[in-house]
């Protein structure tokens, strides 16, 4: 199993928590979070809730549960993820 791709869905309390747990991943602004783009197929820095781009190489194996801690400490739950 590994991450595919990783998106923030409406809500973010700029908590910077997920950021904390995986800074390779989550870049939290002064208004919500970002999925930095250098993990990303489109290399786009945003919260990916529209363009739903995938992990690229093996960044979705790698960062599997660094990914998860960080969802998992968010709390408001808005870090959503898929895996294949
Ligand atoms: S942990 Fe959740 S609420 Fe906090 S900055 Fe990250 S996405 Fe936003």
């Amino acid at each position: 199993m590994a991450i595919t791709k990783v998106w923030i869905e409406e809500g973010c309390i700029v908590c910077n928590a997920c950021e904390a747990e995986c800074p390779e991943v989550f870049h939290v602004t002064d208004t919500s979070c970002n999925v930095n783009g250098a993990v990303r197929e489109d290399g786009v820095d945003s919260e990916n809730r529209d363009e739903q781009s995938p992990l690229s190489g093996s960044n979705g194996t790698d960062l599997e549960a660094a990914i998860e801690a960080a969802s998992a400490s968010c709390p408001v739950e808005v870090i959503k993820f898929d895996k294949a």
